[in-house]
């Protein structure tokens, strides 16, 4: 969920105020020039002069001018205690002080200071500025519409913040490794050039384009590439953008958006994750959420408001289809949906081509080897990589990128930035034998990936990594295959255990262990995997929304769900004896493995396996090779 600048403003701004008026209270309670110097209590003019006459006053401080003074005196109802007291004094009373005198105590006099006056000055200008400050770039915001300033004060009617750009400027070309769902967006460009020659045979032109995918397959870009290959304008806006806290103005900026578009046809509109307003109506607890439903409610009932040749097409992305309100996707709404997928093998070529089409490659570099490095990246993952390589390029003074960049460039977007090393320490040792573990059962398990590389250099959120060739054929796992990972999952935590004891494991493996326990689940409750048999107890249909969030919400008794849980331990329980006992075999060659990362910080898959292999046999792994 993206959170506007505009959303944030308007929680700030009542914020805001209300500290204002705290701190100008704050400051009016005392004053400005004893901020430092505050007695807690205070005492009347009338109690002071009592006091003075009971010589129970030890000291006087004059402040303000001698309009109040902070005074000193021992209370004998609480056993001569010195207490501090602020009083008000009539003025400026010289008779005061001749009593002070008179009496001999002792007393000073405090100018007011400055630099206090210049702050209090600051501090009472400042909330008014930031205020208007604040108020000002809200209207500036509000304004950024196609209408132009006009509508800048323009509270209650519009405040669409959609974009539009005339054009595109993307074309198909620029958009690779989704070639179905290029090939049947093509006809929508048709329809948009050419749409007499859907209506003169009276076929009705589709409305709505519904594209399903996870996030950075290139939906957006599709979309685009469709409004700039039939040159009409593109109008864009986010579902989540929708979904205001005021009642009514998501809907409003439907209406303005399709009021907008309508005058630009032949055009394009494009809602990006409209799961954001389109979830099922109703849906959520306490009757759902009265905006979001409103804003749904304008969406379809605009949808049915054109006709459909107005040569207005609506493009909707989301990654949720399953969540969709059924109403949206009827026929004359959003009634086509196309699959944007992660590309595969040959797709990410074809990303990668287009994306290096402006870069310096080195001779040497083969694309074929960086897409085959990098299955499940997406476009957005690709076009990232390459760019993160062309930065180190720069960052390293070479001429052009090399395969050195690029290999840095897939860990980092894998695994984020590098980190220093730790210097040799015991954690140092712990962390090492935890990756060699992953490793070590890695490697030893038929079924699991093969180890591409081991380093303690850390990455993100990791101390230290072990990576893993994955297969590119990852549509179906097998149960061996979940297993596997599974026990070489807990690898890491297997091996700190082994070593270093049970008091000594550390939380370094929390990740792991969640991974673990994702899988395992999912072997019981998803893919019928366990003693429970091929059963799938979650259903499609089991989240319910609270507002924004979901809650999830089991449909089985109690009794089976405690038989899940036990199945769940059975299975990581079992994984967790063949990792600790893959560690407690193969001691000696974990220890010379840790000795050598310890020295070398990283070890590659061919190495590790050699190492491996002197020891104990390694078996045959199947690693699908695709073609390309
Ligand atoms: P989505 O809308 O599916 O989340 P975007 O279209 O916003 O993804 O993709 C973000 C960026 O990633 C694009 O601007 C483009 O540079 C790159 N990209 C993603 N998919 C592709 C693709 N199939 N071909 C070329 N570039 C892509
Ligand atoms: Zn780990």
């Amino acid at each position: 969920m993206k959170l506007s600048w505009r959303t944030v403003l308007l929680w700030a701004l009542p914020a805001l105020v209300i500290g204002f008026f705290l701190w100008q209270g704050s400051f009016a309670a005392t004053p400005m020039s004893m901020s430092r110097n505050t007695a807690s209590t205070r005492m009347t003019y009338g109690r002071f002069l009592e006091y003075l006459e009971t010589d129970r006053v030890v000291s006087v401080d004059l402040y303000d001018g001698g309009r109040t003074a902070i005074v000193e005196a021992v209370d004998p109802e609480l056993d001569n205690r010195l207490q501090r007291l602020r009083v008000d004094l009539p003025g400026n009373s010289p008779e005061v002080v001749s009593k002070l005198r008179d009496a001999g105590i002792s007393f000073d006099s405090h100018p007011a200071r400055n630099d206090g006056a210049i702050w209090g000055l600051l501090g009472n200008l400042i909330f008014p500025i930031l205020l208007i400050g604040g108020l000002f770039f809200l209207f500036r915001r509000s304004g950024n519409v196609p209408g132009g300033p006009g509508q800048a004060m323009n509270f209650g009617k519009s405040r669409a913040r959609f974009q539009m750009e005339a054009k595109t400027g993307v074309m198909f070309d620029d958009v690779a490794g989704i070639e179905e769902a290029k090939e049947e967006l093509q006809e929508v460009v048709t329809f948009l050039k050419k749409p007499e020659r859907f209506t003169a045979v009276g076929a009705r032109i589709p409305k709505g384009v519904l594209l399903v995918g996870p996030p950075g397959t290139g939906k957006t870009l599709l979309a685009k590439a469709i409004a700039g290959e039939a040159g009409v304008p593109f109008f864009s806006i986010s579902g989540s953008e929708f979904v205001e806290m005021f009642v009514g103005v998501g809907a409003s900026r439907v209406r303005d958006l399709f009021k907008k578009a309508k005058e630009n046809a032949p055009c394009i509109i494009f809602i990006d994750e409209i799961d954001a307003v389109g979830r099922q109506r109703g849906a959520g607890i306490g009757g759902g959420n009265d905006e979001r439903e409103q804003t749904l409610n304008q969406l379809l009932t605009e949808m049915d408001g054109f006709e459909g040749n107005t040569g207005i097409i609506v493009i909707a992305a989301t990654n949720r289809p399953d969540v969709l309100d059924a109403a949206l996707l009827r026929p004359g709404r959003f009634d086509r949906q196309i699959t944007v997928d992660v590309p595969d093998i040959k797709g990410r070529l074809d990303v990668l081509k287009v994306h290096s089409r402006n870069k310096k490659l080195a001779p040497e570099i083969s694309l074929e080897a960086i897409a085959r490095r990098t299955p499940g990246f997406s476009g957005a993952d690709l076009a990232n990589l390459l760019n993160e390589a062309a930065i180190l390029t720069a960052r390293r003074r070479k001429e052009a990128i090399t395969m050195l960049e690029i290999d840095d460039a897939v860990d980092r977007v894998i695994a984020g930035m590098e980190g220093t090393p730790l210097v040799d320490s015991k954690s140092k040792r712990l962390i090492a034998y935890h990756e060699i573990g992953h490793a070590i059962v890695g490697t030893l398990l038929k079924e699991h990936d093969p180890v591409q590389k081991v380093t303690l250099v850390p990455r993100g959120q990791a101390r230290g990594l072990t990576w893993f060739t994955p297969n590119e054929e990852q549509s179906l796992i097998s149960r061996a295959q979940i297993l596997a990972r599974i026990t070489g999952a807990l690898g890491g935590r297997a091996a700190e255990e082994v070593v270093f004891g049970d008091a000594e494991v550390t939380t370094g493996a929390g990740n792991d262990l969640q991974q673990v326990s994702n899988m395992a689940r999912q072997m019981v409750t998803r893919f019928g995997m366990s003693d429970l048999g091929p059963l799938s107890l979650e259903g499609q249909s089991s989240e319910v929304f609270l507002g924004r969030d979901l809650m999830v919400r089991s449909e089985y008794s109690e009794e089976i769900s405690a038989r899940i849980d036990a199945q769940v331990r059975s299975i990581v329980e079992h994984c967790y004896d063949m990792a600790r006992a893959y560690i407690r075999d193969n001691r000696t060659v974990i220890d010379r493995l840790v000795d050598l990362l310890i020295e070398r910080e990283t070890i590659d898959g061919e190495e590790f396996r050699r190492i491996v292999a002197e020891y104990t046999d390694i078996p045959e792994k199947e690693q699908y090779v695709p073609q390309i």
